[in-house]
């Protein structure tokens, strides 16, 4: 039996779909096939236009398909980097996308400690992940990532500004990533007893990146709102200013 085309496999985590069953040089082939979806929706997406912070996102959305595909026609531990390490990118580009509207990610130092704590973050755990090359490593900090982007829905800042448009735009990310790591799981646990499970990764790439859309058309939502206030507040100076100057004043 000749060599793979790419090399013996040396993934630190590979999925049910049979190996080099349907082309000699994509070992999983429809794995590979589906991860365009996210090129797709991430182009698509920012074809339409908008603010770089929102469209970080969907360029990320790009990037995870391109290393999702290397990672799945290869199955090499190099390449499955380029599908891990922007998927931890993904979350920073979602959370960048709240800048200047949630209150601890505003303002310079808000910034500063928002970009340099998560550059941080991510340097170790893919340090931690080459280093041990324990594939729970990504798993945990992927993981966490995602609970904590999910937390900042909660933040009073998000709350104070929760539209049935935001709302709508949180459930269908929630929902899209939680369906997705519903058939993730049940793929992994399946496939020993029964191999013929392995498309469900396939529905993974959709509902995932279902979610991945709809976490940045929530920034996109929430950057519409904070605008939307900016501009009341000011109208509003000019008339309010002299007044409450004045009150303030005579009061002290
Ligand atoms: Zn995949």
């Amino acid at each position: 039996m000749p060599p793979p085309f790419w090399g013996a496999i040396d993934a630190a985590h590979t999925f049910c779909e049979p190996k080099y069953a349907t082309s000699t040089v994509v070992a999983e082939f429809f794995n590979a096939l589906s991860s365009f979806v996210y090129m797709a929706a991430g182009a698509a997406m920012l074809c339409r236009g908008c603010h770089w912070k929102v469209g970080a996102g969907y360029a990320m959305l790009i990037v995870v398909g391109v290393g999702s595909v290397l990672f799945h026609a290869t199955m090499r531990f190099t390449m499955e980097l380029c599908d891990e390490v922007p998927m931890l990118l993904l979350i920073i580009a979602f959370l960048l996308g709240k800048e200047d509207c949630l209150d601890c990610l505003s303002g310079p130092a808000g910034r500063r400690r928002f970009r340099v704590g998560s550059a941080v973050a991510v340097a170790l755990s893919t340090a931690a992940y080459i280093h041990f090359k324990v594939y729970q490593i990504f798993v945990i900090s992927f993981t966490l990532m995602v609970l904590f982007l999910i937390a900042t829905h909660f933040f009073p800042s998000a709350r104070r500004r929760w539209t049935p448009a935001l709302q709508t735009c949180f459930a269908r990310a929630v929902g899209g990533i939680g369906a997705g790591k519903l058939v993730w799981e049940a793929e992994q646990r399946l496939c020993a007893a029964h191999p013929g499970v392995w498309p469900l990764h396939i529905a993974w790439h959709v509902l995932s990146c279902i979610g991945g859309v709809y976490a940045t058309k929530y920034n996109e939502e929430l950057r519409a709102i904070v605008a939307i206030e900016g501009t009341k507040e000011a109208g509003r100076e000019p008339r309010r200013s002299p007044r409450l100057v004045g009150a303030h004043t005579k009061r002290h």
